[in-house]
């Protein structure tokens, strides 16, 4: 699977990891026990090497050095929410003057004056929890959205948003999905997910969802014919132990329901909000936990660095922990920019390809559901 020089540093007796490298190799599951011991590691070579054998191995040879983005555009309709996540620092109260709220046609003329909105293959809308913007303004947001764009894949609601929608409707959640599929949302973002573990949820969001029922949410739309993601949002005060669960509560619902595309490994940011920035992950942590998304999601294929949050160059060299997908070219990002984030709140088409050629692999522009639109190679970059 690697090559010969790498094969020999990976398998070497005196390698304690070597045992993991062989099980990758031969297709066996790696179980909680085996993550501990690799993440807990200080070997971040032989990490990366099993990460990118994982994904090297689940991957068929023709796409193997592929590595994927989207032309999307973000939209996030307001940052009022009722909600008081200690991570957050988007949401605003609706007295704030920094408040703001879109009705539906200030979304269709603000995606109007982007000049490359023919060329767009993905919205990906999510927003604060508000009741003004209920059932009905998402649906008529997305039928609007479908109207004037309908080249354009609508990645929509996290499962926390569309549990609130229920709630405020009176409805069941499997009811909202049924209606916004209708009016033509495709698919769920992997957003609200945060850490899993009920310790660090009481601490940080305590009005969000428990894990199980996020997942479930997930799972009903799975099998209602809609793909979606998953994230981590890590640097919360969680511990390694409770990232790899998060990971594995994943893997679980995966093969219950197996929408899931891609998982998101994500690190929070600290400005503006009221989380304990000692909390924050160092570069090496978050190569560690692309790399045990990889070696532990045997069954969601793509794993993504989201290059708004770790940068140009991290996300470089996250291509060879495992990872696959560096996210888009977003156009106005304003939730992780609140929070700190110091990168570009886009990057063109271009930069995109040049970042991926000049980490040795293939760019590949995709839609939200991974279908090829075009592959950058050397010939016809
Ligand atoms: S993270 Fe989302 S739900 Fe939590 S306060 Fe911010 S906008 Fe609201």
């Amino acid at each position: 699977m690697a090559t010969a020089l790498v094969e020999d540093y990976i398998t070497r007796p005196s390698n304690p990891l070597s045992r993991f490298y062989r099980k990758i190799v031969e297709g066996e599951r790696i179980s909680r026990e085996e993550a501990v011991e690799i993440y807990q590691s200080y070997d971040l070579l032989s990490i990366g090497i099993l990460a990118d054998t994982a994904r090297i191995v689940r991957t068929p040879e023709a796409v193997r050095n592929h590595v994927y983005w989207v032309h999307n555009f973000h939209i996030n309709p307001t940052n009022i929410c009722e909600a008081n996540c200690r991570f957050c620092s988007f949401k605003k109260g609706p007295k704030s003057p920094f408040a703001y709220v879109m009705s539906v046609d200030d979304v269709v003329e603000m995606v109007n004056k982007y000049p490359m909105k023919d060329e767009l293959s993905e919205f990906h809308v999510v927003s604060g929890l508000y009741d003004q913007q209920g059932l009905a303004y998402y649906r008529d947001l997305f039928v609007a959205l479908k109207k004037n764009f309908p080249h354009v894949h609508i990645k929509g609601l996290t499962a926390v948003e569309l549990d609130y929608i229920a709630k405020l409707e009176g409805i069941p959640v499997e009811e909202v999905l049924t209606i916004l599929k209708e009016a033509g949302l495709g698919s769920l973002p992997g957003g609200g997910a945060e850490v899993f573990a009920e310790r660090v949820r009481q601490l940080v969001c305590v009005d969000k969802i428990p894990a199980a029922e996020w997942l479930r949410i997930h799972g009903l739309a799975h099998q209602m014919g809609m793909q979606s993601n998953a994230t981590l949002l890590a640097g919360l005060g969680e511990t390694p132990e409770e990232r790899i669960d998060h990971i594995l509560a994943i893997r679980e619902q995966q093969d219950k329901t197996g929408g899931f595309m891609t998982f998101i490994p994500l690190n929070c940011y600290y400005d503006n909000n009221a989380v304990d920035a000692s909390n924050a992950l160092t570069g090496v942590e978050n190569l560690k936990n692309f790399a045990i998304s990889r070696i532990l999601l045997d069954n969601v294929p793509h794993i993504k660095s989201f290059w708004i949050h770790i940068g140009e160059k991290l996300s470089q060299v996250s291509l060879s922990f495992g990872v696959d997908d560096i996210d888009g070219t977003v156009v106005q990002e304003k939730i992780a920019h609140a929070a700190g984030t110091d990168t570009s709140q886009a990057l063109t088409k271009a930069e995109l390809i040049n970042m991926i050629h000049k980490a040795g692999k293939i760019p590949v522009e995709r839609d939200t559901v991974y279908n090829i639109i075009r592959v950058y190679d050397s010939v016809n970059a």
